[in-house]
């Protein structure tokens, strides 16, 4: 069986509300599809959300990754020599990890179809539930409040509270969000790499200090700053969760190997997809380093695949996937079933995509051997 035309489309979907992190703020997530066709008529899924802030790539970087380098060196290949696939996509182009993560995912969904046998039963995994955090975005301590407020009576038990719009302003905000939920609720926080090192070291203490209880800090410093990392890992007893710092296998072993993390935050768009997240999964569970995994603003076919690899590795022990609870509506059919905080990984073949309302989607462009 041979991958024998590949297309490539875009997902446009409303979120709830907009979304507002110390670097940008987005109304709808609008997510480039790839669909790897076989010769037999199966079909294997993956989506790219173009996050230009975090990875550099556009919608127009995407496409023109995979169709004029990734897609000529997949189609032909044999659906089920899935790890030379996997090989090719990442030997295909230099960078470009989301254009990459997409095709990757795509392949796990195929070979796994073509197999008859669900990706993360694949991977091992038994247990086909995840509970999720929720994200509140960086606002106005009030209305913070009230976002946190409402996420708990929907039911979430963990809270991701983003802050360093203005340092200043960050105790304040989280002291807000605490007050509003009471004691039981964990609350972990991000601050998308807006302190400086020692800003960051003062303002934890000062959280803690006002018995804020904190779960864990999500890359409190600029990304390319590992020493100022290792710094506030080292003087801080709040856990230290890097995410902008660790994108590829590669920035993971050097995080490793200098302890600059307590956590490493994997996401499929930072690392080029599932082959390469289990390298990471597979390193930082050598150096006995608890995994997140996370997602971008990103529709259900990218977290789905998220999901499958969470079900797959104990490593992964905590989960930041709200990308679909964020949306308004859901578009694709099949996959994992996101029910508030709780997420139930599909027992369907692959990674379970069967299709998506063509009211969301658009044809872009469509490549054959
Ligand atoms: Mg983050």
């Amino acid at each position: 069986m041979k991958i024998s035309c590949i297309r490539l489309g875009r997902i446009t979907v409303p979120l709830r509300t907009p979304f507002q992190t110390a670097l940008r703020r987005v109304a709808a997530v609008r997510d480039v599809v790839v669909i790897l066709e076989s010769d037999e008529g199966l079909l294997g899924f993956g989506e790219a959300p173009p996050t230009a802030a975090i990875t550099g790539e556009t919608e127009g970087s995407i496409l023109s990754a995979i169709s004029e380098h990734i897609a000529p060196a997949l189609l032909g290949r044999e659906v089920l020599a899935r790890e030379e696939n996997a090989a090719a996509v990442q030997a295909a182009i230099r960078h470009n990890a989301s254009a990459k993560a997409a095709c990757d995912i795509a392949l796990w969904d195929l070979h796994g179809k073509a197999l008859g046998a669900p990706v993360f039963r694949m991977l091992g995994g038994h247990d086909p539930r995840l509970t999720t955090d929720l994200t509140i975005s960086v606002n106005a301590p009030e209305q913070m409040a009230m976002d946190a407020r409402e996420a708990v009576a929907r039911g979430y038990t963990t809270l991701k509270v983003k802050v360093g719009l203005d340092p200043a302003q960050d105790v304040a905000r989280l002291a807000a969000v605490r007050e509003a939920v009471g004691s039981q609720v964990r609350l972990r926080i991000d601050a998308n790499q807006a302190w400086t090192p020692r800003e960051a070291v003062r303002i934890l203490a000062q959280m803690q200090a006002r018995g804020l209880g904190l779960e864990l800090c999500e890359q409190p410093v600029p990304a390319r700053d590992l020493e100022g990392l290792g710094y506030v890992t080292r003087h801080s007893d709040v856990p230290i969760l890097a995410d902008e710092s660790v994108f590829s296998p590669r920035d993971a072993l050097t995080l490793l190997e200098r302890g600059a993390a307590s956590m490493l935050n994997i996401k499929l768009m930072k690392c080029g997809g599932l082959t390469p997240a289990l390298r990471i999964a597979a390193a930082a569970e050598s150096y006995g380093v608890p995994c997140m995994l996370g997602c971008m603003l990103e529709a259900k076919i990218a977290v789905n695949a998220a999901v499958h690899l969470a079900c797959a590795r104990r490593v992964i022990s905590l989960i930041d996937l709200d990308g679909p609870s964020l949306c308004a509506e859901d578009p694709i059919a099949g996959g994992a079933r996101f029910e508030g905080r709780t997420i139930v990984c599909g027992e369907a073949p692959g990674l379970g995509i069967e299709g998506i309302d063509p009211a969301a989607y658009e044809e872009l462009a469509v490549l054959r051997l």
